[in-house]
Formats: C-alpha cells, sequence, structure tokens
C-alpha cells in the first residue's frame, strides 16, 4: 500500500519510543520489506501482518497521547507507517475522540465535569473560579503546564462535582477526583498532596453489590474467599448449553438500555457456524448520570472478569475484550491488575483452571465518544475504525467484531450471570417480576440524602428506591425524576409510585434506560439541564446520518430560543416543530442515539411545562 504521509512530519524520539513500546521496535526493513520513499514522500510499506494490526491504532494513539500531550503529524506519520493506515484515516479517527488532541496542549489537562449532576452540584462555580485563576477554558494556564475544559459526565455523580486530570509524560497516570473544588485543582496541578480516593459510599445490595466495600479489589485471593470463581467452577460443570440453558430460564434482560433476552444473544452466537467468536464487555458507561459499572470494575474486578471468561465459555468465544471508557482510569487500573492477576494463576489464558478451554481478555481504554457505548460503534473503536455505529441488520450475533459473531454485553448484566449459574436459572427468575426478573443497580444521585448505587430487586417503586437512599434533604420538595438518563425522560411526583420494572416504566411512557435515577428538587434550574441535554446530543451526534446530525443541532436552536423567549412564530408552532423534529430523529435515525436524542427534551416541555409563557405553551 502507497502511504501517502505528511511532508517534513519526523516523530521525535519520545513519539516513536511511545509507540514502539507498544508495538515492539519495527524490524530494520518493515515487517520484513524494505521501506521505499518515493520523491514526492509517498511510503512504499506493507504487509499483511501490518495492516492485520489495525485494531492496534486507538491504543498507538493513546501511546503517543499519553507521553507526549498531543499526537503531533510526525507521530501520527510513524503510527501509520508502523500500522500501514492512510494518514488522512488515522487522522479522522485520532480527531473523533475528545481525548486526543492533535494540537499541542499543555501535559496536564483537567476536565471539569459541567454535565447535569455536577452541574447542579457546583461544577459551574467552579468553572468560574476556574477561569479566575487559571484564565479561559482550553488557554495554557500555570506557566503553560496544564490547561482546563469543560466534560460531559466523568461518571462519578455520587460525589459530584468532578474533574478527571489527563496527565502526559513518563510514569504518570490519569487520576478522577471527586468532590473537587477550585484548591484541589490547583494543589493537584502544583503536585501537592492530594485527597485520597474517597471509600465507596452508600453502596448497598444483596447479590451484584454483596461484595462492593468487603472485598479487596486487588487480591484475587480474597476475591476466592468471598466466593469467587466458585460460578466459573459451575459454569465449566454444566457446559456450554448447560451455562446457555440457565441463561435462558431466568430470563436475564441486558441491562445497558436495549434490554434484550441475554440467553438468546449467547445461543445465536454459540450456534453460529462462522469462527473465531467473539465476547465484548461493554464498559463505556457515558450515559450522563450512570456510574454503576464504575463501581462493580473498581471494587469488584474480579467479578467483571470471572462473569466474561463464563460468558466466553458458553458462546464459544476464546478471545474476549473489555472496552473501558476512557475517563474511567481507575477503573482501567483494577480491571487491568485483576486480570493480569487471573491469567497468572490459570485463570485466563490456553487452560482456564487446568481444563482443556482457552479464553483471554484484552483490555481497551475508550478515549472520549459517547457513542461508542453504541455496540456497532464500539467494535469499530476496537477495530481502529471512528466510532461510527454500523447499520443493522447484520446484528452483531451474526457479524460483530471483526466481522465475526459476537455476543456483547455490558458490565451489570454478566455479573448477573455468576448468580444464575450459581443458582439455577429458574431461582433467578423467581426474583423480581414475571417480565423483569432478578435485581437491578440504580445509579441514585441529584437531590437524595446519600447518593450512590442502589440494588433492589425489579418491582420496587421509585419512591422507594429514593428513600432507600435517603429521600430528599430535610425541607425540599421532589419537582421531577430524570429516569434512565439524558436518553430517558423525565417523570413527575404523580409517578412515584410506578413499578421500576421493563414494563411498568413502558407503561408512563418511560425507561430505565441504564437505571439512571436523578432527583431534582424546586431548587434546580430544569430549564438550564434541558438545554444541557439538547447541547450533550448536538456534540455527541457522530454526524454520520443527517436526521440525528441535523436534527440534534435543530433541538438545540430551538430550545435556546424558547430559553431566550424569542420563538419562531407562536409557541404551539414551536412545539409542532419540536415534535416533528423528535419524530424524524427517532424514525430515521440510524443508531439508538439519534432515534432517543429527542425524548427528555420533549418531555420536558410536555410534561414538566417548562419554557411555559415564552412560546411552549
Ligand atoms: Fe451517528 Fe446520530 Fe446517526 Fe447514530 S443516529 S449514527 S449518532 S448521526
Amino acid at each position: 500500500m502507497d502511504l501517502h504521509l505528511i511532508p517534513g512530519a519526523s516523530p521525535t524520539a519520545d513519539e516513536r519510543d511511545a509507540v514502539d513500546a507498544l508495538l515492539g521496535p519495527p524490524p530494520t526493513a518493515w515487517e520484513g520489506r524494505e521501506q521505499r520513499v518515493d520523491n514526492e514522500g509517498h511510503v512504499g510499506h506493507g504487509g499483511r501482518e501490518a495492516r492485520q494490526q489495525r485494531h492496534l491504532l486507538l491504543p498507538a494513539l493513546h501511546s503517543v497521547q499519553s507521553r507526549a500531550g498531543y499526537i503531533s503529524p510526525g507521530a501520527l506519520n510513524y503510527i501509520c507507517q508502523r500500522l500501514t493506515v492512510p494518514p488522512a484515516d488515522a487522522y479522522g479517527v485520532a480527531t473523533f475522540y475528545s481525548m486526543l488532541s492533535v494540537k499541542p496542549r499543555p501535559k496536564t489537562v483537567v476536565h471539569v465535569c459541567d454535565d447535569l449532576v455536577c452541574r447542579i452540584s457546583g461544577a459551574r462555580a467552579l468553572c468560574d473560579t476556574l477561569t479566575r485563576r487559571m484564565g479561559p477554558a482550553g488557554e495554557p494556564a500555570c506557566d503553560g503546564r496544564a490547561t482546563w475544559i469543560t466534560s460531559p459526565c466523568l461518571g462519578m455523580c455520587e460525589r459530584a462535582p468532578a474533574v478527571m486530570f489527563q496527565r502526559a509524560g513518563v510514569g504518570v497516570a490519569d487520576e478522577t477526583i471527586a468532590p473537587a473544588d477550585a484548591d484541589i485543582v490547583m494543589e493537584t496541578i502544583q503536585g501537592g498532596a492530594r485527597p485520597s480516593r474517597a471509600p465507596v459510599r452508600d453502596t448497598t445490595g444483596p447479590r451484584l453489590l454483596s461484595r462492593v466495600g468487603r472485598v479487596d479489589p486487588a487480591s484475587l485471593d480474597d476475591y476466592r474467599a468471598h466466593g469467587g470463581y466458585v460460578a466459573l467452577r459451575r459454569a465449566l460443570a454444566l457446559g456450554p448449553e448447560g451455562v446457555i440453558r440457565e441463561v435462558l430460564d431466568s430470563k436475564l434482560m441486558g441491562r445497558g438500555g436495549a434490554a434484550f433476552p441475554t440467553g438468546r444473544k449467547w445461543e445465536a452466537v454459540a450456534k453460529a457456524a462462522v469462527r473465531p467468536h467473539y465476547l465484548v464487555c461493554n464498559a463505556d458507561e457515558s450515559e450522563p448520570g450512570t456510574f454503576k459499572d464504575r463501581v462493580l470494575m473498581e471494587e469488584d474486578p474480579f467479578a467483571v472478569i470471572e462473569s466474561m471468561t463464563i460468558a466466553g465459555f458458553a458462546t464459544g468465544s476464546e478471545q474476549g475484550y473489555i472496552y473501558i471508557r476512557g475517563e474511567y482510569p481507575h477503573a482501567l487500573a483494577r480491571i487491568t491488575g485483576a486480570a493480569e492477576q487471573a491469567r497468572r494463576r490459570g485463570l485466563l489464558g490456553d487452560r482456564v483452571m487446568g481444563e482443556e478451554i482457552r479464553f483471554d481478555i484484552e483490555i481497551r481504554r475508550g478515549a472520549g465518544a459517547y457513542i461508542c457505548g453504541e455496540e456497532t460503534a464500539l467494535f469499530n473503536s476496537i477495530e481502529g475504525f471512528r466510532g461510527d455505529p454500523r447499520n443493522k441488520p447484520p446484528f452483531p450475533v451474526q457479524s460483530g467484531l471483526f466481522g465475526k459473531p459476537t455476543a456483547i454485553n455490558n458490565v451489570e448484566t454478566l455479573v448477573n450471570v455468576m448468580g444464575i449459574v450459581i443458582e439455577g436459572g429458574p431461582a433467578y427468575a423467581a426474583i423480581g417480576t414475571p417480565q423483569s426478573t432478578g435485581t437491578k443497580l440504580f445509579c441514585l444521585s441529584g437531590r437524595v440524602t446519600r447518593p450512590g448505587v442502589y440494588e433492589v430487586p425489579f418491582g420496587a417503586t421509585l419512591r422507594e428506591l429514593i428513600d432507600l437512599a435517603g429521600g430528599v434533604p430535610a425541607g425540599r420538595a421532589i419537582k421531577t425524576v430524570l429516569l434512565g438518563g439524558a436518553a430517558g425522560s423525565f417523570v413527575t411526583p404523580d409517578q412515584l409510585d410506578t413499578p421500576l420494572t421493563f414494563e411498568g416504566t413502558r407503561a408512563i411512557g418511560a425507561s430505565l434506560g441504564s437505571g439512571v435515577v436523578m432527583v431534582l428538587d424546586d431548587s434546580v434550574d430544569l430549564e438550564d439541564l434541558v438545554l444541557r441535554i439538547a447541547a450533550f446530543f448536538r456534540d455527541e451526534s457522530c454526524g454520520q446520518c443527517v436526521p440525528c446530525r441535523v436534527g440534534t443541532q435543530r433541538q438545540e436552536e430551538l430550545v435556546v430560543r424558547l430559553a431566550a423567549g424569542r420563538p419562531l412564530g407562536s409557541g404551539s408552532d414551536e412545539r409542532k416543530l419540536l415534535d416533528e423534529i423528535g419524530q424524524a430523529m427517532r424514525d430515521a435515525s440510524i443508531c439508538g442515539l439519534g432515534q432517543t436524542a429527542g425524548i427528555a427534551v420533549q418531555s420536558a416541555i410536555g410534561k414538566l411545562g417548562l419554557f411555559k409563557g415564552r412560546g411552549s405553551a
């Protein structure tokens, strides 16, 4: 393949070293071939081996970003030469992700979450203070060593407001701190004493959370002492078909938002004639207000590894991937440590538990793109392409990662399987309601006394869940609850007795989504939140299809007009237009982002009567 490299751009020794640390030193002649460079700088380069490494593009970009602080043209050239990827193509990938930069920037970038929960918990005041002390967002500060920017949800909503320090250099690591204030930010930039990580709190539940806060997440032995690897042993005894039988009997539905029956998904992959099969754990938990998978990965990481191993065994997959969102550095470290220990102790690798079973896990880090939580976008991201969703069909069970049959489940779904295997599917199905079996993790945030992750059997009501979190602080009243995240909808106080089940929420025109329960009282500026939701979808649309790319833009413009009291025509004209935009996005968008981008805004205006008197009558 002829690569048209960026003229005159060479990597620094540091950039070259960062890439080689990932890919290994280059062979003297590229992958066994002579490197040919013509007079115009075109490099004749190739080899099937190099092209097969395209899936290492995002890790290579990460490697340079975290070493040099940005991806220079020279570094991009070098990565492209090593992987045989056209630079224009790789540039498109590098610029897709918000945590990667192709322009020079300071070695420390402070990402300040100004998304929904942080926004109502002091983030805007924090941004104002940082503007005074560090200058405008995006500008170099602290003698050029740091800068700050705003960020979408960092998934630390129970301790809002949150900040993430993205660092570049040797021997440094990214870090998220919450709750944060301006003094903490400044001290951390100066390298001063940092607050120790707050212990996990208000995380209670009988099954999925039973070990959280009790087990040492860094110790495989402690995990085993708390019942770890009993489920895998039982799964091996049941055999793949037996495991799938139990999962089918359990009626487990996916917890990532789509609520697809997990057993049917696994069965389809297991029966697929095409090989190899893949198992993917979707840990790109990016829905604003969601942090349950983060808690599982940080506090019970071996459970994630064990449940992936069971899923790999059942579906006939020898290779698993876990894709962890880039904003979760602590979860990434915990999962990496757990996988390494499991591999050393024969629980991953060529002979799992000493049996003729091969399964291993590769860990991939996202780089800041909400859309990569969509399953096919996530496949593209792992494969080294922009995280654009694919058209479906074909579905992942037929053609998923690398075009092969793939079972993809989110973290919470997978961890459920351990209990199912141990107790049996029918016992699991007896928990909850006939249509919504088992327990569910909910992320309680906003105006509740004890924000955190709570596990309850399906069927508990919204009111009971809020009471579990201590209710709203004394003297306040619930105005609304955002159920399901930015892609969910607002529910009203008269709907608090709704049972939290798939069918119960559907009956009131809502959905559980990813388990977000964001409680908002009368002190919250709801119009500001709706403006933020509209801006969020406009920002996060991948832009691939017109209904979503244009619809999210028009939706935001409309909300801004209403907020400013400058409707186009009458209020009912605007309302009609909003409905039409929502319908076009819902009916004609390729993926769930566009299909759900209008729901929260429409429910805020329709059910809560926001912007009334300013054109939305
Ligand atoms: Fe991209 Fe939006 Fe289309 Fe999804 S719906 S593919 S996010 S443009």
